[in-house]
């Protein structure tokens, strides 16, 4: 079964930043914190911010205390005001697109103009807009609504106004009745651009797909309307709330399954569906396939494809050192077995450790870890002794490093740093994640199986350590990328939590195209081995993921880790071309 994913799903900009600003005032605002209604329609993300200890508050009492989040979808400002007035501090989360349109109601109607909203009577973006409008408003919601607005003997000064994510088709044709009827009056199309290209893309994935899964709580009226579309074009939708809601039999009888998602669905509950839906196994599927998928699934969920790929790139960086200086690094395959072992403990130690993101970003191996955790832990330990008793048998210096190496690992996750409450460990450095996976990659891959002290170490090996190095931070600062939303949610301070999404993505890039022009120019003058050249293979590559993970602007799924690891198995085949081909020459 072939699982394809609309463009645009999930998260729209408003609700991304009414949810990221609730998590913010759950840990810093003054408590208890409340939001004023239901922050946004989707139990998951509701019962996360609950974990979060983010009620909701129903009413206004004549007093309260602590701080209430403003939702996405705004509020009347009498409401706002009553907030203030019991003692609440406000913490408004408005969406700056519904802002413009709640201004533009307050500006027409202190002018004395009738304003027209386009909206679902009842929404609470509607009762919000119309609070501003005050009794200048008049609400159309249905065809009766708009046939009782025409039969009025007239109307002059007047403005039309849309809720955000009414359809864009009726608007046209409603408001054309309105000016055709009564010359005169001003229209603003105030529906955000976000929905309009959140519909526009459910209609192509319907039109190449057989079924389209919609994403959503049953509450979301963008949601429902996503659902409606796709029937529309005379396909099968299939809402879910969540992953426990599919009907894995009845979807395995189609063979392309799109998925889309309503604007307040948060992406791990999409990751979710989405890892399901690509576990079930198509009725088409021939045998063969299926136990290939299945193989990939469990080297992911394993944690092999990330320690295969630090094989390889050890693998290639021995043979740079190699290259460079015959008589370094005694026994490659150990070596590489050695970086392979070392870096399969570290990240499976640390995914065991990091249990609560790792629910948030990659459901299925957290629940596949959680379920043989003892397995994990043993194969660990026993990866990092054979680490350590190949790196004894390489050499004093090497144990040493790899000791040292190990070490900092493990006091990297424990608190000692002073903090504003309590202590912090290097790992809650903001940011330093990216920087440490690094220089231990590149450490296990290029020094340590040197075989000698790093003083001893030339200036092109130092040159080598960094490209390497820089490598890893791409690699990694790129998979943070994906990891975006469940790493906010736990806390986490990742670069790209730091920097935000785009700039993460932009400086990936920056920095990919930067290495690759490097190791070109480096390889080409002479200055480094010119098999260093190899490594613009992997930056150029990611150069291209960066744009990737652009246009897709979620961790959707199980193939992105693989896709970025499986730049060093890149790497690494065509290091082995490069040798067969100057072997033959
Ligand atoms: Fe804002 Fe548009 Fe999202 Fe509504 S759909 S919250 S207007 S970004």
């Amino acid at each position: 079964m072939n699982v394809q994913m609309a463009k645009v799903a999930g998260f729209c900009m408003g609700v991304r930043r009414a949810m990221e600003m609730a998590l913010k005032a759950a840990r810093e605002a003054a408590p208890p914190v409340y939001t004023y209604g239901p922050l946004i329609h989707n139990p998951s993300a509701l019962f996360v911010l609950k974990a979060k200890g983010v009620e909701v508050l129903d009413g206004i009492p004549p007093v309260g205390r602590g701080t209430v989040i403003v939702r996405a979808h705004g509020i009347p400002p009498e409401d706002k005001a009553g907030l203030v007035q019991a003692g609440y501090e406000i913490v408004d989360a408005t969406c700056p697109r519904v802002i413009k349109v709640q201004m533009l109601a307050r500006h027409f109607a202190r002018k004395g103009a009738t304003v027209i909203l386009f909206g679902d009577r009842g929404h609470p973006e509607v009762m919000g807009i119309m609070g501003h409008a005050g009794d200048k408003g008049v609400l159309v919601s249905d065809e009766a609504d708009l046939e009782e607005l025409l039969s009025l003997g007239q109307m002059e000064d007047y403005v039309i106004l849309a809720q955000t994510t009414q359809d864009r088709e009726r608007f046209e044709r409603w408001s054309g009745c309105i000016t055709a009827r009564f010359p005169g009056g001003r229209v603003f199309n105030t529906i955000c651009d976000s929905t309009h290209k959140r519909q526009g893309e459910v209609r192509r994935l319907a039109s190449r797909m057989d079924a389209v899964v919609v994403v959503g709580g049953k509450e979301s009226a963008n949601t429902r309307r996503l659902a409606e579309i796709v029937e529309e074009c005379g396909k099968t939708a299939i809402p879910v709330e969540t992953e426990e809601d599919i009907d894995r039999e009845f979807i395995s009888r189609f063979k392309e399954v799109g998925v889309t998602a309503g604007a307040s669905t948060p992406n791990w509950v999409i990751n979710r569906v989405v890892q399901d839906l690509q576990a079930i196994a198509g009725v088409h599927e021939p045998g063969w396939y299926r136990v290939l998928r299945r193989f990939v699934r469990f080297l992911h969920q394993a944690n092999l494809i990330t320690a295969m790929a630090g094989g390889c790139l050890a693998w290639v960086g021995i043979s740079l050192l190699k290259s460079m200086d015959p008589d370094v690094v005694s026994s490659p395959a150990s070596a590489v077995v050695e970086a392979l072992c070392y870096i399969y403990a570290m990240h499976t130690l640390n995914r065991l450790i990091d249990w609560e993101a790792g629910e948030f970003n990659d459901p299925l191996r957290a629940k596949y870890m959680a379920g043989h955790r003892r397995w994990f832990v043993l194969a660990s330990v026993a990866a990092m002794g054979a680490s350590l008793a190949l790196a004894w048998q390489a050499g004093l210096p090497s144990f040493l490093m790899l000791v040292l190496l190990s070490a900092f690992g493990v006091l990297y996750t424990i608190p000692m740093l002073p903090g504003l409450r309590s202590s912090k460990s290097l790992k809650e450095l903001p940011g330093s994640k990216t920087l440490f996976v690094a220089l231990a990659w590149s450490a296990v891959c290029v020094i340590i199986p040197a075989g000698v002290w790093p003083t001893d170490l030339g200036a092109s090996q130092w040159i080598l350590f960094f490209l390497v190095g820089g490598l890893v931070y791409i690699r990694t600062a790129l998979l943070e990328v994906f990891d975006l939303q469940g790493d906010k949610i736990v806390g986490k301070e990742t670069l790209a939590v730091l920097i935000g999404e785009k700039k993460a993505v932009r400086l990936v890039k920056v920095l990919a195209v930067a290495l690759a022009a490097s190791s070109l120019v480096l390889g080409a003058s002479g200055l480094m081995t010119p098999h260093c050249m190899l490594l613009a293979i992997p930056a150029c590559y990611m150069v291209w993921l960066s744009r990737r993970a652009l246009q897709s602007r979620i961790g959707q799924d199980m193939h992105l880790e693989p896709l970025v690891e499986s730049s060093f198995f890149l790497l690494f085949l065509a290091q082995e071309i490069l040798l067969v081909v100057t072997q033959g020459a």
